[in-house]
């Protein structure tokens, strides 16, 4: 049996990132980018004021005698629109956020440091002097024509979107999302609408892993339940290898039905299909016709999290993504747990911030067939193989599973 950690360097040791594509800028949440994003243009493209106001010439905005200066106003600019007439000495141009800068004018006032007569004033007082560039956004000061503004291999999310579209990237060049063939196996699996009869279990696993596998940004691909029969498992296969990845539930362990093993030696290879780690101990890797297959153990909650172990960092290296796991944090455990098995165990919990530490308390009954103390966890405590015990009050690792990924080192 292999570590966890073993188990998944040997994983990602076999899996690449896929093609680069092209998609529409809206669906691009949360993909890599395929290339470098280089400026065409100058962002802001031209000069504009960052005020609702007036344009002028800075030396126009000096007192006279002690009294402050009086402009002509010569005409408005709206944003979106370009001035028809230059600022001359002595006169001033009404100036609305984001407008371009008339020629002519070097400064702009903000309306609350003027006065005048409103909409319709022919004039405008200037209460304070103000420096030539005062409140203009100059061309290009945010990004310029040539830069490099985002590099391949960023994570594109809501900020970058904006940039995307303020460069004007309508189509986007990412890696492409890894599509996920889900096959459950067992004679006893029926359909979720099935009514339930003597000896059969509805097919959470395939739902389950569906949903799993969207969250972690790919494409799933429900193939239902093969039975547990060569044949029956074959046929399946044929279909799996269409897509990026297979991942079956159930099937390897080392009971008669437990047939996935046997086509993967069959069709292609068997890397692993053990892990010193509880719930999960069967876990199968390897890959048939060429598309890596994850084989996870057919207990709901067995299945649940190691796919969080090693189904989603198999999605994200695919994807592109660096950051690969979920960071560890050490948790005081409140409740205490022990392990007769001598596997290293993961324990569902629930960790919080309280008084200047992460607390964790367990989620109830930690039985692999025990769906419901999955609800509520947020993440794993880490009890080390070899039959430790973790008593109330002591220090323990916990697997984060809603904090954002960090890189894999084995
Ligand atoms: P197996 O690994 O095939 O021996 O399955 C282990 C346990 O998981 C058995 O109790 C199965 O009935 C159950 N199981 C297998 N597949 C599923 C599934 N798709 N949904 C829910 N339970 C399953
Ligand atoms: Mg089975």
């Amino acid at each position: 049996m292999i570590s966890v950690e073993e188990a998944l360097a040997r994983i990602l040791a076999e899996i690449e990132p896929l093609p680069a594509t092209q998609v529409p800028l809206s669906e691009t949440f949360g993909l890599v980018l395929a290339q470098d994003i280089v400026a065409q243009e100058d962002i802001p493209p031209f000069a504009n004021s960052a005020m609702d106001g007036f344009a002028l010439l800075s030396r126009d905005s000096q007192p006279r005698n002690g009294q402050p200066a009086r402009l002509r106003i010569s005409g408005g600019v709206a944003a979106g629109y370009v001035a028809d007439h230059a600022v001359e000495e002595g006169t001033a141009m009404r100036i609305m956020t984001g407008a371009p800068v008339p020629p002519g004018a070097d400064t702009v006032i903000q309306v609350e440091l003027t006065r005048s007569e409103g909409t319709n004033s022919e004039w405008v007082e200037i209460l304070e002097a103000v420096p030539p560039g005062n409140n203009i956004r100059p061309a290009g000061e945010d990004m310029q024509r040539g830069q490099t503004v985002l590099l391949r291999g960023t994570e594109i999310g809501p900020w970058e979107i904006g940039i995307l579209a303020t460069l004007g990237w309508a189509i986007v060049p990412v890696i492409r999302r890894p599509h996920v063939a889900l096959l459950g196996t067992g004679d006893e699996v029926i359909d979720v609408h099935e009514a339930l009869r003597p000896g059969k279990i509805r097919n959470s696993n395939s739902y389950l892993l569906e949903a799993a596998v969207q969250r972690a940004g790919a494409v799933p691909h429900r193939l239902g339940v093969a039975l547990d029969t060569v044949e029956s498992l074959r046929e399946k296969f044929c279909e799996a290898v269409q897509d990026d990845l297979t991942i079956t539930s159930g099937g390897v362990s080392v009971g008669d039905f437990d047939l996935v093993k046997n086509i993967m030696h069959e069709q292609g290879k068997v890397n692993f299909w053990r892990i010193n780690m509880r719930p999960g101990k069967p876990v199968a890797f390897g890959h048939i016709g060429g598309v890596p297959l994850l084989g996870l153990p057919g207990n709901p909650v067995s299945a649940a999290v190691t796919f969080e172990l090693f189904g989603r960092p198999v999605i994200r290296k695919m994807l592109g993504h660096t950051r690969l796991v979920r960071p560890q944090v050490d948790v005081i455990v409140e409740d205490g747990v022990s392990d007769r098995a001598m596997r290293r165990h993961y324990v569902r919990a629930r960790v919080e911030w309280r008084d200047g530490h992460f607390v964790a308390h367990t989620t109830g009954n930690q039985g692999s067939h025990i769906m419901t103390s999955l609800l509520n966890a947020n993440a794993l405590v880490i009890v080390p193989e070899g039959g430790v015990e973790v008593r109330p009050g002591d220090t323990a690792k916990a697997m984060m599973l809603d904090w954002p990924e960090v890189e894999f080192s084995n």
